[in-house]
C-alpha cells in the first residue's frame, strides 16, 4: 500500500521511515524542492499546499492519504475527501485551524479551557480586557505558531503594543499561572479503539519547545483524568487518527490549550523511548491495521535542536553514545531557531540531563 503525505518536512519523513518498517509506500507533496522528507519517500511531489491538480495527483498515487502540514485549505481538500481515502478527513484540521473554533469546539467537548474572548479591533479589545482581566494574552486566530502572533498583556501600558496584531481576526486569552506544560497523542481508529503515549512534561524556551520530560511526574489522579477527559473528547469530536493535545497543568486542574490532528514534537521521543511510537501507530491507523498500545521503555528526555544547536548535535552524534539517539532531518540551511532535529535521552531524568548534558546546548 502507499500512503500519500501531504507535506513534507520532519514528521513526513518520520512517518515514511515507519511506514516502510511496516511494509508500505509513501509519496509526499511539499513546496520545497528539498524537504526532509523526500529524501526518505519512495515518491515525491513538488508543488504548494493549495495546488489542487498536484494533490488529485498525489490522491491517485496513494491507496490512504493524510496530511502532517496543519494549514492545508478546506476548499482543496474537502472536494479530494469525497473521492479518495483520507480517513482523518478535514474536520479535526478545520477545527484546529482558527483559535476561537478550537477552544469552543475544546469547551463544547468538556474540556476547561482558559477564559477567551473574540477581538476584532480596539474597542473589542478593550472590552475583552475588561471581562477576562489582567494578564491576558491576545493572539491571532489563524496561523500562529511556537509563540508568533501573540502579546502578553500584563497592564493597560501594554495595550498599544497589542494593536499591530488587530490587522486579522484575533482571541485574547485569560493567562493561566500554569505550573507546567503537558501534552498527550492518542491514536483512534475507525472502530473506536483509542491509544494514547505517555504524557510528556513539556519545558518551552523563548516560546519554542526545547525539553520533554517522561513521565510527567504528574499525580495518579490528575493524570488518569486528563488522559480519561482526551479520550472522550476524540470520541466526542468523532475524530480518528492521531491527535496531539497540549495543556497548561495549575494545582490539580488542566486547561486546553490547543490541539493538532498530526504527530507533535512532543512525542517523538516515543520512537526510543516507547515499546512503539507515535509515527508507527499513525501508519498503522492509517493502513487498517490493529495498533499496538504503548509502554514507556525507561524515563526519558527529548531535546529538541534549534539552529543554533547544530552543531552540538552533531558532536553528539559522532560521540556515538549508547542511549543517545541523534535525529538529524537534513535541512540546508540552519537558522537560529529553526527545527533542525532532536536528541532523546532514553534512561535519563531531568536532573541527570541538567548534570550531564545541558551546558553543551546554547542557553
Ligand atoms: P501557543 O502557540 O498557543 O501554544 O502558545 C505558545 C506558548 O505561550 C505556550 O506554550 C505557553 O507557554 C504560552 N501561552 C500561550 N497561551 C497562554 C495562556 N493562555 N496562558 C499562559 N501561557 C500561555
Amino acid at each position: 500500500m502507499t500512503i500519500g503525505i501531504i507535506g513534507g518536512g520532519q514528521l513526513g519523513l518520520m512517518l515514511a521511515e515507519q511506514a516502510r518498517l511496516l511494509g508500505a509506500r509513501t509519496v509526499a507533496l511539499d513546496p520545497a524542492p528539498d524537504a526532509p522528507a523526500f529524501a526518505v519517500c519512495d515518491e515525491h511531489i513538488v508543488a504548494a499546499y493549495d495546488d489542487a491538480a498536484a494533490l488529485e495527483e498525489l490522491c491517485r498515487r496513494s491507496d490512504v492519504v493524510s496530511y502532517e502540514f496543519e494549514n492545508v485549505p478546506g476548499g482543496v481538500l474537502i472536494p479530494l475527501t469525497e473521492k479518495y481515502h483520507i480517513p482523518q478527513g478535514f474536520r479535526p484540521l478545520y477545527d484546529s485551524q482558527d483559535r476561537l473554533r478550537e477552544k469552543t469546539n475544546a469547551r463544547e467537548h468538556g474540556l476547561l479551557t482558559p477564559d477567551f474572548a473574540a477581538v476584532e479591533d480596539e474597542a473589542s479589545l478593550r472590552r475583552a480586557v475588561d471581562e477576562i482581566g489582567y494578564p491576558c494574552v491576545l493572539k491571532t486566530r489563524t496561523l500562529g505558531y511556537d509563540g508568533h502572533g501573540q502579546a502578553v498583556l500584563r497592564s493597560a501600558e501594554d495595550l498599544p503594543k497589542a494593536l499591530p496584531l488587530l490587522s486579522v481576526p484575533c482571541i485574547l486569552e485569560q493567562f493561566v499561572r500554569f505550573d507546567y506544560e503537558a501534552s498527550i497523542v492518542l491514536v483512534r481508529d475507525a472502530r473506536g479503539r483509542t491509544i494514547h503515549f505517555p504524557v510528556g512534561r513539556n519545558i518551552h524556551r523563548d516560546g519554542i519547545l526545547d525539553l520533554c520530560v517522561v513521565p510527567a511526574a504528574m499525580p495518579s489522579d490528575l493524570l488518569e483524568r486528563l488522559v480519561g477527559a482526551s479520550e472522550r473528547f476524540m470520541a466526542g469530536c468523532g475524530y480518528t487518527g492521531i491527535l496531539a493535545i497540549e495543556y497548561f497543568i495549575r494545582g490539580d486542574e488542566f486547561f486546553f490549550n490547543e490541539m493538532a490532528p498530526r504527530p507533535h514534537n512532543s512525542g517523538h521521543y516515543t520512537i526510543e523511548g516507547c515499546t512503539t511510537n507515535q509515527f508507527r501507530e499513525w501508519a498503522r491507523y492509517l493502513l487498517g491495521q490493529e495498533m499496538e498500545e504503548p509502554r514507556l521503555v525507561a524515563p526519558t528526555v527529548m531535546k529538541n535542536i534549534l539552529g543554533q544547536d547544530l552543531e552540538a548535535a552533531e558532536r553528539t552524534a559522532r560521540e556515538g553514545c549508547g542511549d543517545v539517539h541523534v535525529h538529524l532531518y537534513g535541512k540546508r540551511v540552519a537558522k537560529p531557531k529553526r527545527k533542525m532535529g532532536h536528541i532523546t535521552f532514553v534512561g535519563m531524568d531531568k536532573e541527570e540531563y541538567d548534570a550531564r548534558w545541558r551546558d553543551r546546548f546554547v542557553k
